[in-house]
């Protein structure tokens, strides 16, 4: 089985029923999340009931994309003492963010942290992480196995990067924040649903999903502006959505 299921698809902060970033990859009985946002461990573990999960990917501090890999750590920390180290890999910012949330504890007995931007091996997985424009230090993601890629922006301005990142890949999920005057701000991090879809034509993706939804925003809307751009499957993301991998009828 592969598949990547959304467990949450706001940004900044969840809509009511609703979480923000966070995704859920099976391939194979291999089990790697990408983001734990606002909301999202309950549905991990509604996905995955055990809790098990081989790698965590973070690509950014903000809360909205990690503050739930704390409730992680203290299921792994209290729930499960003594397991092995779960992978985690991300920018420096977010252990140092999570470190003030439990300053007693060491967060090394939990994690075996790996930094991004990098290049690793990953269970089935080439993972690499590329630096995007954001605030903060934003690691864009690109799994890759048997010929089958998956990307995923986290947080990002406009930049070609954005085209190294998704190139060819089966499933582009990109930010699509649309937030109020982003687009006349000097300096950009992050995208519209327009920028999105252009981005994924230019990256010759197969499929794009939108995803990091402003609360109150409308989602219809944000597809039809990135199918402007882009000429193939344009999903918007929602919690429970799976999508399977690598099969060319999966939509
Ligand atoms: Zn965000």
């Amino acid at each position: 089985m592969r598949q990547v299921t959304v467990l949450g698809s706001c940004g900044a902060f969840p809509e009511p029923g609703r979480a923000c970033s966070g995704f859920a990859v099976d391939w194979d009985g291999y089990r790697l999340v990408l983001d734990l946002g606002y909301a999202t461990l309950p549905r991990l573990l509604r996905h995955w009931p055990d809790g098990a999960v081989d790698a965590v990917v973070i690509t950014h501090e903000h809360p909205d994309h990690c503050i739930d890999l704390h409730g992680l750590f203290r299921m792994r920390l209290y729930g499960q003492p003594g397991g092995a180290r779960l992978p985690l890999f991300c920018p420096p910012g977010v252990l140092d963010r999570l470190g003030g949330l439990e300053p007693d504890v060491d967060l090394h007995a939990v994690f075996d942290l790996h930094p991004l931007p990098g290049s690793y091996r990953v269970g089935p997985f080439d993972l690499t992480g590329l630096s995007l424009p954001h605030f903060v230090p934003n690691a864009g993601i690109r799994i890759e196995a048997d010929g089958i890629a998956l990307a995923y922006s986290g947080d990002t301005g406009p930049t070609p990067v954005l085209a190294e990142l998704g190139r060819g890949v089966d499933l582009f999920i990109v930010e699509a924040t649309d937030y109020d005057g982003e687009t006349s701000r000097p300096t950009r991090n992050l995208l519209t649903s327009t920028e999105a879809g252009r981005w994924a034509r230019r990256a010759g993706a197969r499929r794009l999903m939108l995803t990091h939804f402003w609360p109150g925003n409308d989602r219809k809307a944000a597809v039809a502006a990135a199918q402007v751009e882009f000429d193939g499957a344009v999903l918007a993301a929602e919690e429970g959505l799976t999508l399977m991998l690598g099969t060319p009828d999966s939509g």
